[in-house]
């Protein structure tokens, strides 16, 4: 009797530590996945130091992320925190680190979306934002708005209880001379008449050749089934004044919907939102079946390769599946999945 007993709440112990460990690994699973930008990130001009510094940032930020998501928190807050340690660091092209425009100021742009609601939110060209993906969430759940711009913008900011930094808190000396560099190059170009070339150094091709970039991002499932993603930058140096890029573009280089999936990109703008990446990337999931991986390969390495655009994305899936497709050199990336390491890599194999 005794035994039979015993056996029987034996059996009981075992059963329920079995679906217990059922319900957390496998009825719900939580990843996230971050970038800090794509473009020739040859090892050649990475010394071993600075490897290990953007390794180390990109293991910050997406812990940052995953606690968040392993007490259950939000997807949405989750990118927030992975999104923030990469906005206040110098080693990325958002927040301190962004690049400078053509007249040596700094323009930024970020957006978040909410695959749970389909809200959305988005800042462009703010100047004295500290972290503008935080803005952008205001923007989705304060205002009745997608998109603020410039001074708009900023004056929402200061009715949400943000503080107002002055432009010299993103300055960096790095960014300054890509800058010199890039306007040399532009000057040589249109002092002899190649227009098209000159056009060329404005833009992302010119930048490629001799840049790492480093718009942010980050995309997460939490533990409710809720997906989420965000970008956050300062866009393309020698941009001009004025000039938006895909970052703050909903469908371009952000887009989360519930059951389907949540991108964040990161690549030359001007192309990501004329070929919709983020959206045509999550159009494939729901409408072909496609997997997340096959998806995102098909839009970043045969779409935008055809097209001549270069760049990457993090996406994720409704199961916490997640692809990192990118057709340059290398993207600044880590992903972690409930109950695993995080995996932090650059180049395409490590
Ligand atoms: N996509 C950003 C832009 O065009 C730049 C980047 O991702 O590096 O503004």
């Amino acid at each position: 009797m005794i035994n039979k007993t015993r056996i029987t709440g034996l059996l009981f112990a075992i059963l329920t530590s079995y679906s217990s460990h059922l319900w957390a690994n496998d009825e719900k699973p939580f990843s996230i996945a971050i970038h800090g930008g794509a473009g020739t990130i040859s090892k050649a001009n990475l010394s071993d130091e600075q490897e290990q510094a953007y390794r180390d940032k990109l293991s910050q930020a997406i812990n940052a992320g995953y606690k968040v998501l392993e007490k259950g928190g939000d997807s949405l807050v989750a990118i927030q925190a992975a999104i923030n340690v990469m906005e206040n660091s110098p080693l990325f092209n958002a927040g301190v680190g962004a690049v400078y425009t053509f007249d040596g100021q700094h323009e930024m742009d970020a957006s978040i979306m909410d695959g749970q609601t389909m809200n959305a939110g988005a800042v462009a060209g703010v100047k004295h934002i500290k972290n503008p993906i935080n803005l952008a969430e205001a923007v989705m759940t304060k205002s009745p708005h997608v998109m603020l711009s410039g001074a708009g913008a900023e004056e929402f900011a200061l009715t949400q209880g943000f503080q107002l930094v002055p432009v010299t808190h993103f300055d960096t000396e790095k960014r300054y001379e890509q800058l010199i560099d890039a306007k040399k190059k532009i000057k040589t170009a249109e002092a002899a008449k190649d227009y098209q070339a000159a056009n060329h150094m404005m833009g992302r091709d010119y930048l490629d050749l001799d840049y790492k970039f480093g718009t942010v991002g980050a995309v997460a499932l939490d533990q409710n089934g809720n997906l989420a993603a965000g970008t956050s930058t300062g866009g393309m140096t020698a941009k001009r004044f004025g000039r938006i890029g895909d970052s703050p573009v909903i469908g371009a280089g952000t887009y989360a919907e519930n059951g389907v999936c949540a991108v964040s990109a990161t690549g030359h703008g001007e192309y990501f939102i004329r070929y919709h990446v983020a959206g045509d990337i999550c159009a494939k999931v729901k409408y072909q079946q496609k997997s997340i991986i096959q998806a995102a390969d098909e839009v970043i390495n045969q779409r935008l390769i055809t097209a001549g655009g270069t760049g990457g994305v993090i996406a994720i899936d409704q199961r916490g599946n997640i692809a990192t497709p990118f057709n340059t050199e290398g993207m600044y990336r880590a992903t972690r999945k409930s109950g695993e390491e995080a995996q932090v890599m650059i180049w395409r194999d490590k």
